[in-house]
């Protein structure tokens, strides 16, 4: 059973107000697919004293903020979607942005995760207090001490807007592809996108269509294959829900093809040089003149970048009424657009399709470790965790969709859900271990990790198709991707191995913390022996 606090508990303090923050037993950051996640496990394992913060105004995390035009998953909704909760009813084969938010929506309802959700708090400072072994959490809303912190903050959450100079004199409407404006009418007006990731590939074959003109702005090209999309049957959606063998059966055959493509970006295996041929000839259908082919023709190996899937994208770039500036931007001044090679284009809108920061995460400047370094001091050098999922000196921190822990061509659920069963475990050593403990990552055990999955992704097309991607920090190191499948991470994580933890525990003659009732203020530490995970 959860160490109850019998002090303060269930009485939240506003920031104005005069008593001390209410301790829960976790506090979870982000409510979208990972954060939902970690709440509905929490309750499947009987732990209820948690709460989940949240900066937004509503649950779901990227899916509630990317609502430009076309948004739509690039994995298959079957796949898309919790193995603990099924949908019966996706409508589509890739999902799009409206259906998976109701989804969303639909799990924390389904599960009751609504009374655990504390909307607008967004987290400032996370503080580990060492002496009384919890975290201090300091919101927009009310303060809380707890437990265990499970960081779900995600990596797509936090947009990136490039520094170009000029910007600021712009007359029009500027906005990030996960900000879209709705209120600015594009209609008739000559609209920039800046980008050729996934989020552009799907808002320009939305707005091309409307605008007087578009112009993409193109540092790289994508390889672009075709999306097998298409909606589902309603007769299948009859027979998912009444035999619901027929749903996880598609489930699993979509999961096991993507476990055999691992090979090809982890190895560099063949496959990739036939998807190539087929991305090649997707290009030759729709787009005939050759300078444009040609300015469209990626000059690095696939997999190095995400692959795009689309069937639009290419159309839409060979109407008259856009341009593929195949050059990044550069300047801005005034309304007048200067890309890098000197091409100059009018614009009355600009959107920034230009990705996130992934690989330096805001939120990792908020969160203040033992000794009190920050978790962005401590990855100065580098995202690192233990398994993905724990850093040192950070007790009791857990952080789902750590580093190394993305996924180029799967379901990210699959991973996220891998973490939750490790969230499980780990809450669970916490109550065998009893009193007031922490388990923190040993140093030496997260180096081996980080040593074990860099010395995998040497070889893997991330590292070697010569290209630049977000997959990459500032270094060159890939500290995004999981170099193995899905299955694997899932085995890796079953369980907490304590032999890679300190076990921080109170001297329990100490006079009672703050924050915490019955606890004491002293701490030691003990090396446990790895069988104590037994
Ligand atoms: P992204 O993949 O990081 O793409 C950012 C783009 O901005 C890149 O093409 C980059 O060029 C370009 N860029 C940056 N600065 C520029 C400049 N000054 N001039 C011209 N171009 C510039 O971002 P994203 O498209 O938002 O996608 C991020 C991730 O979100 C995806 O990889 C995917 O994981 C996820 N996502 C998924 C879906 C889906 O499921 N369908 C949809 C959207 C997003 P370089 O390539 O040269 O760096």
């Amino acid at each position: 059973m959860d160490r109850q606090r019998q002090a303060h508990h269930g009485t939240e303090q506003r920031k104005e107000g005069a008593g001390p923050p209410r301790h829960v037993r976790v506090a979870i950051v982000g409510s979208g697919f990972g954060g939902l996640g970690a709440a509905v496990r929490l309750r499947q394992e009987g732990i209820t004293d948690f709460v989940v913060l949240e900066r937004g105004d509503a649950v779901g995390g990227t899916w509630r903020d990317n609502t430009y035009p076309g948004a739509a998953c690039d994995v298959p909704s079957h796949l898309y979607s919790y193995s603990f909760a099924p949908n019966p009813d996706w409508r589509r084969a890739f999902s799009r942005q409206s259906d998976i938010r109701a989804y969303t929506e639909h799990v924390t309802e389904v599960f009751g995760i609504r009374p655990h959700l504390r909307l607008r708090h967004e987290v400032q400072r996370l503080t580990w207090d060492g002496a009384a072994l919890l975290w201090r959490i300091e919101t927009t809303g009310a303060d809380f001490t707890a437990d265990v912190v499970v960081s779900a903050t995600g990596p797509l959450s936090d947009p990136v807007v490039p520094d170009v100079p000029g910007l600021d004199g712009f007359p029009g409407e500027v906005f990030h592809s996960s900000r879209w404006n709705h209120g600015t009418e594009l209609s008739g007006q000559r609209v920039a996108v800046v980008g050729t990731g996934a989020s552009a590939a799907q808002i320009v074959p939305r707005v091309q269509p409307a605008a007087a003109a578009l112009t993409l702005f193109q540092r790289t090209p994508p390889w672009v294959l075709p999306k097998l999309d298409r909606p589902i049957t309603a007769a299948e959606r009859l027979l998912h829900r009444h035999v619901p063998l027929t749903a996880a059966a598609r489930r699993g055959a979509l999961w096991a093809v993507r476990e055999l493509q691992v090979r090809a970006f982890t190895r560099g295996t063949g496959e990739l040089r036939a998807a190539q041929a087929i991305a090649r000839a997707h290009l030759a259908r729709h787009v005939k003149d050759p300078a444009l082919r040609a300015a469209l023709t990626p000059s690095y190996r696939m997999g190095c970048k995400r692959i795009l899937l689309s069937n639009d994208y290419y159309p839409a770039l060979t109407r008259p009424n856009t341009t593929v500036v195949a050059s990044g931007l550069a300047e801005v001044r005034g309304s007048t657009l200067i890309a890098d090679d000197g091409t100059a284009t009018e614009a009355d809108v600009i959107v920034f399709a230009t990705g996130f920061r992934v690989t330096n995460l805001p939120v990792a400047e908020r969160v203040v470790g033992a000794g009190g370094t920050t978790l962005a001091e401590s990855w100065g050098q580098g995202m690192r965790a233990l398994r993905g999922i724990a850093v040192d000196g950070f007790p009791n921190f857990l952080t789902i969709i750590g580093p190394n822990t993305g996924l180029g061509n799967s379901s990210m659920i699959l991973m996220i859900e891998s973490q939750l069963n490790y969230l499980a475990d780990f809450m669970r050593q916490l109550r065998i271990l009893g009193g007031p403990t922490a388990l923190a990552p040993r140093p030496e055990a997260v180096a081996s990790w980080g040593d074990f999955v860099e010395r995998r992704l040497e070889h893997s097309i991330w590292n070697t198709g010569n290209c630049r991607s977000w997959y990459l920090d500032r270094f060159g190191r890939n500290t995004t991707l999981w170099p193995g499948t899905t299955g694997e991470f899932r085995r890796l994580l079953r369980e907490v191995d304590l032999g890679e933890y300190e076990i921080l525990r109170t001297a329990p003659t100490a006079p009672a913390a703050p924050g915490r009732s019955g606890s004491a203020a002293v701490p030691s530490t003990t090396a446990p022996a790895p069988e104590a995970a037994a």
